[in-house]
């Protein structure tokens, strides 16, 4: 079974903290060691230096200095931290030692004299910490002073030091253990409600949002980033809801004009002119429904698009020829203004730009009375350019926004009869977005508009390129 997040991270940081622990407690048990056999040692070496200059031997014979302090009773019985003198010759025998040794012998070895080190060995059934001197009598060595002092008290502290160390630190662990699985539960807590807020918010409530509380912390802003989420998925959807109600109202105007009219033709019979008239209203609103249908399979194209490709397009020629086809489709001129004498070459997909030019250029036709002029220019700024100018009805600034809206289409339009469905710069619009194509436009009521194309910097590469060719 999979363990929880919160169960993850408090075993993580228990076994960290496991290790330091483990560390600090031998660190601890280390110095506690080394601190306990220091103070033995300074004493043995006190010891050492009050009773190394007591001794005379000669001739197998010891003689000590004051018979009396020797059989004090500090020497004469094991008493709490009993100290034992012990004193032998060059091979290690025994010419005399503290009545507290009782039949003991203290530890000899003849290596342990050069380096001076004191060392831990047993007196009987007591441990003790041991050193070795020379003795020198005249300046020649005669034998060798063996010191010991009870270890007893520093092992039962030692002893005691470790078996609280190991006793705590299982008891540590699992405090420690518990006590992070309940803070990273904690922790983790905001996280669970954001998890079960999400889970509730399905399209019939993606108005709902998730409790913000106004924290700056990162629960903060996964939770604004969250709402943010659902807003901009609540405007798409209400987006998406908007156009297919738009859409059916579209389609039902000229769907219920086409039934009116054929109602009215079926109710008595007419005359040949009228079936003609009626016929035709039915038709006017049969190429309506027909045309919205093309608008509408286009725009669904250009968003199912996905990745168009690019090809290398001479923008020139490529308009040259597009406006020759649509002044011939709509019986009117169109003029053509390069600014640049070169070819311009950009990278783009043929076919969109094509669609974008042709929704232009119907617009521009369409609202610019026959006497007005309609104009494609191209350039080169920063980068390549087409503008679509026409000296038309021209769209009041409060419209510029909306005019890209599907659906959208200025009472003005509506109200001169022009025919449309309010679909086209809907369509330029995301295809100029899917082929990154920056479009601006620039209208003034009643003097004109300007759709402007701009191309992406890359474009701008092969200008250069054959600039510098010639
Ligand atoms: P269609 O779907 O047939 O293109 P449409 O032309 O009405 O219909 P759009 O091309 O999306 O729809 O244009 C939206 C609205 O913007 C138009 O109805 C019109 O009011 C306004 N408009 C667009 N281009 C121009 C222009 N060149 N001059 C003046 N008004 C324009
Ligand atoms: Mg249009």
């Amino acid at each position: 079974m999979k363990s929880s997040y919160k169960e993850r991270i408090a075993r993580r940081l228990t076994w960290v903290t496991a290790f330091i622990f483990f560390l600090v407690f031998l660190l601890i048990y280390f110095v506690a060691n080394v601190t306990v056999l220091q103070n033995i040692d300074r004493e043995l070496q006190l010891e050492i230096e009050e009773h190394q200059g007591e001794f005379l031997i000669d001739e197998q014979a010891v003689h000590f200095m004051h018979q009396g302090e020797w059989e004090e009773m500090e020497h004469a019985q094991i008493h709490l931290n009993p100290i034992f003198i012990e004193v032998v010759d060059l091979e290690g025998n025994s010419l005399d030692r503290s009545p507290n040794l009782g039949e003991n012998q203290l530890e000899f070895s003849s290596s342990k004299s050069k380096n001076q080190e004191a060392w831990l060995t047993l007196v009987g059934e007591l441990e003790v910490r041991q050193r070795q001197v020379p003795l020198f009598s005249n300046g020649k060595q005669e034998g060798y002073l063996l010191l010991a002092k009870s270890f007893a008290d520093s092992r039962e502290l030692l002893d005691n030091l470790s078996s609280v160390l190991l006793l705590i630190y299982p008891l540590i662990l699992v405090t420690l253990y518990l006590s992070m699985r309940y803070l990273a539960g904690k922790s983790i807590e905001p996280l669970e409600i954001i998890s079960q807020k999400t889970n509730q918010i399905t399209q019939q409530n993606l108005n709902e949002r998730i409790p913000d509380t106004g924290s700056e912390d990162e629960i903060g802003q996964l939770t604004r980033s969250i709402n943010n989420l659902l807003g901009r998925l609540e405007q798409a959807l209400q987006r998406e809801k908007q156009f297919t109600s738009d859409a059916s109202h579209e389609l039902r105007t000229p769907l219920a004009v086409l039934r009116g009219t054929l109602e009215v033709l079926i109710r008595k019979p007419r005359s040949a002119e009228e079936y003609e008239t009626k016929v035709k209203t039915a038709l006017v609103s049969i190429d309506r429904m027909s045309a919205m249908i093309d608008q509408l399979l286009a725009l669904a194209r250009v968003e199912n698009g996905g990745n168009l490709v690019k090809e290398e397009v001479e923008l020139i020629t490529f308009l040259e020829e597009l406006i020759e086809t649509v002044s011939m489709e709509k019986g009117r001129k169109i003029n053509f203004l390069s600014l640049v004498s070169l070819p311009i070459y950009v990278r783009t997909n043929e076919k969109s730009l094509e669609m974008i030019l042709l929704n232009l250029l119907e617009n521009a036709c369409k609202y610019t009375a026959m006497s007005g002029e309609v104009l494609l220019r191209v350039g080169k700024g920063t980068t390549a350019f087409i503008e679509v100018v026409d000296t038309g009805t021209g769209i009041a600034s409060e419209h510029l926004e909306q005019i890209f809206d599907p659906f959208y289409r200025v009472q003005e339009a509506l109200d001169l009869g022009i025919p449309g469905t309010g679909l086209g710069l809907a369509i330029v619009k995301k295809i100029a977005q899917e082929s990154s194509l920056k479009l601006t436009v620039n209208s003034e009521k009643g003097k004109g508009s300007t759709f402007r194309l701009e191309f992406e910097e890359t474009s701008l590469g092969k200008i250069k390129k054959e600039l510098s060719q010639f």
